[in-house]
């Protein structure tokens, strides 16, 4: 009796029921972790109901023996130092390969006493935390699976084990290490942050990594339309059931058709929106400039200006040696070239130097008036966009 139970277990299935149960349950985990461990505990982009909550903490416990604090706090160092020597898990620093492979074991690592203490703040401390969760923290894995194996029978330590790895290898390896190396980038956020792909299914929209470095505290990780984040379509889920509430999306800012003046409601908003201001400014700006001179160039400048865009566009902290020299040869090469990556140097100065909302304003004013007389026109364009950005009214009633 006990020998068939092991070998088929209580549940009559097919390889399909075997596919879809791993996939339900591992899919389950990456929720916990996208929803509940990085937009709630780290970044607080939500507030998740306390039912929900002791869900997601159970969950965690019986299918990665993870803690909120730990992860939470390694978390939290990461985007504080990221692609430092201080970054938990920055590939750039470790290469890709450390962080792809031993991503997890890197994390364990990472997460000493200090660590928890300075970043920890605000995470579970209740009594099942400290008497439950922390202190048993392999239980849960052994126990999921003996209720794979009682369900399933023997395929059920396979299962269990694939439930394992899925975490540290996607989680850990492809997020932390892929998500910070390969990919494009909807933003130039001061860190090598890229989206892997743009349907973030597989890892619960984790895969927008860009964007998320770039608004962590945006509940919602999508940014262009046809960007798909899954873990959001589960946010508005628990919100329509009053189990959630969304306390960010990204910045506040609208704009305001034939709005010219620029004022400290503009100056506001243009610096919440800097990062989307800036992707306009290398498709508005940078682009047609590159086209125009490579319609003009001979073959060999074409072949460094098809290296231009990206370089001219590319957040200062993290160009390589090669883009550095694209830039200087076509700096030199196009006066236009020069005039529009120096204002854009110019414009992210004037958000970075900013002493107070004056000197923001009176910077943004100053910046206006000498793109307007560059006599480039997609730069006075974009000044006339510049200042049809606004605050929602709702906010600066
Ligand atoms: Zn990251
Ligand atoms: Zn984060």
């Amino acid at each position: 009796m006990l020998l068939d139970l092991l070998a088929e277990g209580l549940v009559p299935w097919n390889v399909w029921t075997i596919v879809a149960y791993t996939l339900i349950v591992t899919h389950i985990t990456i929720v916990c972790v996208t929803v509940y461990l990085h937009r709630h505990s780290a970044h607080r982009a939500l507030d998740v109901h306390p039912a929900l909550a002791h869900f997601f903490r159970f969950w965690l416990w019986l299918t990665t023996g993870m803690g909120t604090k730990e992860w939470t706090a390694i978390h939290r160092k990461h985007h504080a130092t990221c692609e430092t020597a201080e970054d938990p898990h920055s590939p750039v620093v470790m290469g890709l390969g450390k962080i792809f492979w031993q991503g997890f074991l890197v994390y364990r690592l990472a997460g000493t006493p200090e660590v928890l203490a300075r970043y920890g703040a605000g995470c579970p401390d209740d009594w099942i935390e400290r008497n439950f969760y922390s202190k048993h923290t392999w239980a849960g894995i052994i126990l999921m699976f003996v209720i794979n194996v009682m369900l399933f029978g023997a395929i059920g330590i396979t299962i269990g084990a694939i439930q394992m790895v899925w975490i540290p290898l996607f989680a850990a390896g492809v997020i932390n290490g892929i998500g910070h190396f390969w990919g494009y980038r909807n933003y130039e956020c001061p860190d090598a942050a890229r989206n892997i792909v743009p349907w973030g299914i597989l890892i619960g929209g984790e895969e927008l990594h860009n964007n998320h470095h770039t608004y962590p505290n945006s509940a919602k990780l999508s940014s262009k339309e046809w960007e798909f984040d899954i873990g959001w379509f589960w946010i508005r889920l628990f919100e329509t059931f009053g189990l959630a509430k969304v306390r960010s999306k990204g910045p506040v800012s609208t704009r305001v058709e034939g709005k010219a003046s620029l004022d400290l409601d503009t100056a506001w908003a243009i610096l919440n929106d800097r990062f989307r201001i800036m992707s306009r400014y290398a498709e508005n700006v940078i682009t047609p400039s590159v086209r125009a001179e490579y319609d003009k160039a001979d073959e060999a400048t074409r072949r460094v200006l098809r290296k231009a865009r990206k370089a001219l566009a590319r957040e200062c902290s993290i160009v390589t040696a090669r883009q550095r020299a694209t830039i200087d040869a076509v700096v030199k090469s196009s006066e236009e070239l020069r005039v529009v990556y120096e204002h854009r140097i110019a414009l992210m100065e004037v958000w970075r130097k900013r002493a107070n909302a004056e000197e923001l304003l009176a910077g943004l004013r100053k910046w206006c008036v000498e793109a307007e007389k560059t006599g480039i026109r997609a730069l006075q364009d974009f000044v006339v966009e510049l200042k049809t950005y606004a605050m929602p009214a709702a906010k600066t009633a």
